[in-house]
């Protein structure tokens, strides 16, 4: 009786389309195994960790946690909506920008609907889309030869590529795992002919990581365009990955809707404090920033005296392009403890993504590299 039981087919047909996510390895038994050895590039995390004013805070709600957090997260909307500029009543926070972009689609999209996104975009998207049932939109991504963002989001096709049923548009800037971006102009231009029928995510969960001049947070377009819908995340230059806390930024409006639909204590009570102190530390961020800019292009020109190809990254990871299958440069750096991230599942095999980690763990990694 139990063998034949297959719940699988009892499920909705939007389930039924899902794979259950996979992380590559079993990272506990790794770490068991190699112990501090153990060289994590796969996740992108901020190997600087958080503010010290995190953990303080963390440490300070700990004799509150037999309560429920606070469902409206208020003192740290508040922050956040002081730091950028916009009204409380803008604000979605969530268990990580992930669970907010799954409760995007879950509630705008369906299956009389389509979402549009990139090839080679962020992965989550394609589930989102897949979660609600409704048609993906998969526009192809700038070549693999373009001459200034190999494989970027191609934002004018994408704009052409909406109809009158889209009603998502996801966008990742930077984007993982290629660490490409747009500049401000394109956004601008690629707003301006979205339908209001068509809402626009803007994934920033590298916002942080960004220095050229040229990058534009999204921010300033809320303004102008209720349908937009600004991401942020406390995982990535944050160094909170554990906590799981993200945001959404939009048009009273459309946040509204995403309030009757997210889970009530979405964002536990730790999680709430140490984000807001976190916040509250500019200078860990900004060193951060520079610390990370400077490491960054130092192992992008060690991995290029190497021959490699080094795709350009405002991010806190590289993809690098090995022109020829890297599932064995990945399995000769895994059996040296050292953990990057596959691109097959993505349709680049012959690519990898490394984040970046400290001047040691970048060093093993060149050591390893064959
Ligand atoms: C890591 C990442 C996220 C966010 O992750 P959370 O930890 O769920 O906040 C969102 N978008 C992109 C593009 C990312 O790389």
């Amino acid at each position: 009786m139990s063998e034949a039981f297959d719940a699988a087919a009892l499920a909705n047909v939007a389930t039924r389309a899902l794979r259950a996510y996979d992380p590559g390895h079993d990272l506990p038994a790794l770490r068991q195994r190699f112990g501090a050895a153990l060289v994590e590039l796969g996740s992108n995390e901020n190997p600087l960790g958080p503010s010290p004013r995190a953990l303080d805070a963390i440490r300070a709600a700990m004799a509150d946690v037999w309560r429920y957090p606070d469902p409206h997260g208020s003192t740290l909307k508040a922050a956040i909506a002081a730091r950028h500029g916009v009204d409380a009543a803008q604000i979605a926070l969530g268990n990580g920008s992930h669970e907010l972009l799954m409760v995007i689609a879950q509630c705008f999209a369906d299956a009389k609907t389509s979402v549009v996104f990139s090839e080679f975009g962020f992965a989550v998207f394609p589930i989102a889309t897949a979660a609600a049932g409704a048609r993906a939109i998969r526009m192809p991504a700038l070549a693999r030869d373009h001459a200034s963002m190999p494989f970027g989001h191609d934002l004018p096709a994408m704009a052409a590529a909406i109809t009158a049923d889209t009603r998502i548009v996801y966008l990742a800037n930077p984007n993982n795992p290629t660490g490409t971006w747009f500049d401000g102009v394109a956004l601008d231009a690629f707003l301006a002919q979205v339908p209001p029928t068509t809402l626009v995510v803007v994934d920033e969960a590298y916002a942080e990581y960004v220095t050229a001049p040229t990058w534009r947070s999204a921010l300033h377009l809320l303004a102008d365009h209720p349908n937009l819908i600004v991401t942020r995340t406390f995982s990535k230059a944050y160094a909170l990955a554990g906590l799981r806390v993200g945001y959404a930024m939009s048009s009273r409006s459309v946040i509204g809707v995403i309030e009757r639909l997210r889970e009530s204590f979405n964002v536990n009570a730790l999680a709430l404090a140490a984000a807001q102190a976190a916040l509250g530390d500019d200078a860990q961020v900004a060193a951060t920033r520079e610390w990370n800019a400077a490491e960054r292009e130092w192992l992008a020109a060690r991995l290029r005296e190497r021959g490699l190809r080094v795709l350009p990254s405002q991010t806190n990871f590289l993809l690098v392009d090995f022109a020829r299958d890297a599932a064995p440069i990945e399995a000769a750096l895994f059996a040296r403890g050292v953990i990057v991230r596959p691109m097959a599942g993505y349709g680049l095999p012959e690519c990898l993504r490394i984040s970046v980690g400290s001047r040691a763990e970048s060093l093993r990694l060149l050591d390893g590299l064959p």
